[in-house]
């Protein structure tokens, strides 16, 4: 299938970051090759022209048909730029201005599990992000993660799936290399629920480490190695509600949400 979006990340010297997301042809082609770029350990300048900006919890930006980008523009804002990323910049933490705030911001698409059923949500072309508040009510552990590539590109795992070859040693076809030990990456079946009812959703790896306090690679550890009872340890997530923002999709004839790893527990 094709992709629809993409959603990058941009940050520059005020210390914050912003969500961008590319739409239809951006997404496809420079889409693409940003992504390229920042998986191999490039990180470009990027200067939008006439992005659309969004109010929806926290700003972000989007890109119409009438949007522009440019790829390290050749200015001295861009040059300035490109300095203190290299200098500084890739090694410090910025605080994102597109994150849900915990009560949610006043343009947020709240949504109960049964008027997302009900609204058909996730069940047209376009994604449906909607904000859910509800209770993390079950979590399947016979799959929760996939194994997958350890290896640096630049400084982002790669964290492609990766197979087995041989008996002992993985490989993986992104960095054409094998190697004896592979990490883990949750993608992670969790059922949720609300007063109005109960639905499956997607978490990946950030999302599933902080609905379950632990990483993939220690449960899967816990599972296989130690032969505990798994059940047991992932009983143990904290008891309270999430407000999760989250994307409305539908798989096969399920409707589904996936979890886009912007979560917040409120005890
Ligand atoms: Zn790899």
């Amino acid at each position: 299938m094709e992709t629809q979006r993409r959603i990058l990340n941009l940050k520059d010297q005020s210390g914050r970051s912003v969500e961008l997301t590319l739409w239809g042809d951006f997404c496809n082609k420079e889409g693409q090759k940003l992504q390229e770029m920042v998986e191999s350990g490039v990180f470009p300048v990027l200067a939008v022209k006439a992005g659309k900006v969004n109010d929806f919890s926290g700003k972000s930006v989007g890109t119409i048909s009438s949007t522009r980008l440019f790829l390290n523009p050749d200015s001295p804002e861009a040059h300035n730029l490109r300095q203190w990323f290299d200098q500084e910049g890739k090694n410090t933490a910025s605080q994102s201005i597109s994150r849900d705030m915990p009560g949610g911001a006043k343009n947020e698409i709240r949504k109960t599990v049964s008027q997302i059923k009900d609204e058909g949500l996730g069940r047209s072309d376009k994604p449906d992000w909607v904000t859910v508040k509800a209770t993390v009510s079950f979590v399947k552990t016979d799959t929760f993660c996939y194994a997958a590539c350890p290896l640096m590109i630049g400084d982002r795992q790669c964290s492609k799936k990766v197979t087995r070859s041989g008996s002992s040693r993985w490989q993986c076809d992104r960095c054409n290399q094998e190697f004896e030990e592979c990490d883990y990456r949750y993608l992670l079946q969790a059922q949720i629920q609300d007063h109005t009812g109960l639905t499956w959703v997607t978490a990946f790896q950030e999302s599933g480490e902080e609905i379950l306090g632990c990483s993939a690679k220690e449960l899967y550890l816990l599972k296989y190695e130690e032969q505990d009872d798994v059940r047991r340890c992932v009983d143990l997530f904290e008891p309270g509600e999430w407000v999760m923002r989250a994307v409305a999709a539908t798989v096969g004839k399920y409707q589904a949400l996936h979890s886009v790893g912007s979560l917040f527990h409120l005890p």
